[in-house]
């Protein structure tokens, strides 16, 4: 990341963007986060991401810092200032900082810092690529579905995944049952047809990105079930595929290893990845 950065009511470039080194995000991962795709200088879903937001702070009891409209200023305030077009904003918000301890006082000041990231225009090209996953046992804690700063597993799970040449780790829980991507959510195609994505419970984060796909999913009368499936039913699907809101639809043609379907991007990741790029391309294209 580089360029003008947000900090606590400030704009400045992000070498000088600095928090306290008490802040308790720092010091004990006490805080949350967005990562909002933008597209020709619009943020994606960003009533979506801001709604997440909202949950996860409130399941943390920290205060929203300020309205979402004035935070949504400051998201495009940033993307202004950076002449962002095509790439993604980091939000984060953090309980405070104050002398260290576990137990937090009533009424800290939330920290609000956001950074642009800018990459190449989202290419379908990626989503017409096959991809492979290693599977490894999910560590994490019971809250998932709050975005916390808190990713030591998931970042220790996919630079095992990254090391092993895959792209992602699917993981699983004591019943053997497929949670998530590291940072993705996880789809497959059954024998059946049937398209398949976890349901959302605490064992994983409601993706962005997963909610616009089964909406797609919809327009194309190809119904979904929210259920979870096993790895060896994973193995064995017609399909299988991991959606983000930076990675958007990766299709996956090896798991462990072991071929997925024929080995090939199969007609239904292609045709839920087509729509969801032509509805980012309605947001504006590269010049
Ligand atoms: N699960 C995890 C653990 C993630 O980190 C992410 C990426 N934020 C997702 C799922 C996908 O969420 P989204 O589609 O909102 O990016």
């Amino acid at each position: 990341m580089a360029g003008i950065a947000y900090v606590e009511g400030r704009y400045l470039p992000q070498a000088d963007a600095r928090v306290h080194m008490e802040d308790r995000g720092y010091q004990f991962a006490d805080g949350v986060y967005e990562v909002i795709a933008v597209q020709a200088g619009h943020l994606v879903d960003g009533e979506g991401h801001l709604a997440r937001l909202e949950r996860s702070l409130d399941a943390l009891g920290i205060p929203m810092p300020s309205s979402r409209k004035a935070l949504e200023t400051v998201l495009h305030e940033v993307i202004r200032r950076n002449r962002l077009q095509f790439g993604s904003l980091y939000l984060q918000i953090t309980r405070g900082a104050a002398p260290r301890d576990h137990i937090y006082k009533d009424g800290m000041k939330p920290v609000v810092t956001v950074a642009a990231k800018r990459v190449s225009p989202p290419s379908r090209a990626a989503s017409l690529r096959g991809y492979s996953v290693i599977s490894l046992p999910d560590i994490r804690w019971g809250r998932c579905d709050i975005k916390t700063v808190s990713l030591l597993p998931n970042i220790m799970g996919k630079n095992q995944a990254v090391r092993a040449g895959a792209a992602e780790a699917w993981m699983y829980d004591d019943e053997g049952l497929v949670t998530e991507g590291t940072s993705s959510n996880v789809w497959i195609v059954t024998q059946k047809g049937e398209l398949v994505t976890r349901q959302l419970d605490e064992g994983i984060l409601a993706g962005i990105t997963r909610n616009a796909i089964i909406a797609h999913a919809q327009k194309f009368q190809i119904k979904v079930i929210e259920r979870a499936f096993t790895l060896e039913e994973a193995k064995g699907a017609r399909e299988a595929f991991f959606t983000s809101a930076t990675a958007i639809l990766r299709p996956v043609v090896q798991i462990d290893g072991v071929r997925i379907g024929d080995g090939q991007v199969g007609p239904i990741a292609r045709r839920l990845a087509d729509a969801y790029f032509d509805a980012l391309d309605a947001l504006g294209t590269a010049p």
